[in-house]
């Protein structure tokens, strides 16, 4: 996530809408703590001024590499009309430089399977959260580390489609792994921010990621007006479903207590009553920091409810399509790799933790809720911080002074001007009255 400062206006807007409190304005321009930033892409959304941006990898990259293969995220399809066929789109990415593309949606469907044997075993942790989405990951690392257990240790799609293609395309070509570039077509910065940082694993099966909104332009460029075919395997409309809020409870199936839930704060609202020890009648949630799915991520170029009724038109006639056809058997999914065993365990981020040390937290939380009494607790967050208690720690961990906060400067300088005029009528026995008169 990155800052222009020459935009930034320092309007506080993405302050206060941060999940993780990760933002503080400081010298009239934000500054975000990357410890805690989670990469959810809120504060994209929410700046007026477009100052923040995230840093993506670029169509050149591409000639580092032998072989090149694109994995566009189901989101991608959202973001053109029905009337532009899936198939037309892959072929746009192959005009693009891409040497082959394969779907994220087949390994959407993969994952899909692997998730509804997985619900069916004893030793669950109810309810299951899905860890599709590397931004609710985070703010569960960093918010909500309790709830680690609960999420289903299977890897996202793009990893799995990312390591089915590696590991095929180095066999069939001989090649080395490091000569194939496998790039996710994506629709948000927290996929980026999981390839160089992979969650639950030691590396990414990912070269790079770009963002949607980058290579769009292009891509419509050169979109082939009559049908042309690609030469690869289809996923199905369970996969590509994946794109939309409850497309991946939908394609897991079969199971009965789930809830969906979309956009970070919901989310975040939803998790609370999760480590509250709620919720514990409900078997799986689904979970993503981008209000409508990823076609709402803030890599894409599309209005998000065009965007839902695109898809939802789009996965309608492919469910027709395929209903004609001969089914598929499903892939069996014990074949691939799926990150299972071999999985890191993920690892809480107790960055929002006082202090390392247990004594000097607990003087820091004395001293916090001691700062919070005397503030007004109207969360304004002209102070820089996001809200009263942010401002609190802030000061119990010495990085801003009670007259950060504007109601306490004008305090501070109503007192300082009350003993300007007493002081003024104090004047020394030496000063004579009329000398002051004259
Ligand atoms: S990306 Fe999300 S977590 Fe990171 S600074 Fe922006 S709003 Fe906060
Ligand atoms: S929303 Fe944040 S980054 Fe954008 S102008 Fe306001 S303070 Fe600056």
């Amino acid at each position: 996530m990155r800052l222009n400062p020459d935009r930034c206006k320092g309007c506080v807007n993405c302050t206060k809408r941060c999940p993780t409190e990760a933002i503080r304005i400081r010298d009239g321009k934000a500054l975000i703590t990357e410890s805690r930033c989670i990469d959810c892409g809120e504060c994209i959304r929410r700046c007026p001024s477009h100052a923040k941006t995230a840093t993506t990898d670029e169509l050149s990259q591409l000639a580092f590499f032998q072989y090149n293969i694109a994995l566009p995220a189901p989101a991608l399809y959202a973001q053109f009309n029905p009337d532009t066929s899936i198939e037309s789109i892959l072929c746009g990415l192959l005009k693009l430089g891409f040497d082959e593309v394969f779907e994220v949606a087949q390994g959407a469907e993969i994952v899909s399977l692997a998730i509804r044997d997985y619900l069916k075993r004893d030793d669950v942790k109810k309810p299951a959260i899905s860890s599709a989405c590397p931004a609710v990951v985070r703010l569960i690392q960093v918010r909500f580390p309790e709830l680690i257990d609960n999420l289903i240790p299977i890897d996202a799609p793009v990893e799995v489609a990312a390591r089915i293609v590696r590991g095929e395309r180095s066999r069939d070509l001989k090649l080395e792994p490091e000569q194939i570039g496998i790039w996710f077509i994506t629709p948000c910065p927290a996929k980026m921010t999981s390839v160089k940082q992979p969650l639950g694993s030691e590396k990414s099966n990912l070269t790079g990621a770009i963002a949607m909104s980058q290579i769009y332009g292009d891509l419509l460029k050169v979109l082939p007006s009559a049908q042309e075919k690609v030469d690869c395997r289809r996923a199905s409309w369970s996969g590509v479903g994946w794109a939309m809020a409850g497309g991946e409870t939908t394609a897991v199936g079969t199971v009965i207590n789930t809830l969906v839930v979309h956009e970070i704060h919901n989310v975040a609202d939803v998790l609370e009553q999760v480590a509250l020890g709620k919720l514990k009648n409900i078997d799986y949630i689904e979970v993503l920091a981008c209000a409508g799915g990823c076609i709402g991520g803030p890599l894409t170029v599309e209005n998000r409810f065009v965007a839902e009724h695109r898809m939802r038109q789009r996965i309608r006639q492919m469910r027709e399509d395929e209903a004609k056809q001969e089914k598929r058997p499903p892939q069996d999914y014990r074949e691939v790799e799926l990150g299972v065993a071999e999985r890191r365990a993920i690892e809480p981020r107790p960055v929002m933790r006082l202090d390392e040390d247990i004594f000097k937290a607990l003087y820091k939380v004395e001293l916090m809720e001691k700062t919070l009494q005397k503030l007004p607790g109207l969360d304004c967050g002209s102070c820089g911080s996001p809200n009263c208690k942010a401002l609190a720690e802030d000061i119990a961990q010495g990085r801003a002074s009670e007259t950060d906060c504007v109601f306490k400067l004008r305090e501070k300088v109503r007192d300082l001007a009350w003993e300007m005029v007493d002081l003024a009528g104090k004047l020394p026995p030496s000063l004579h009255k009329d000398s002051e008169e004259d």
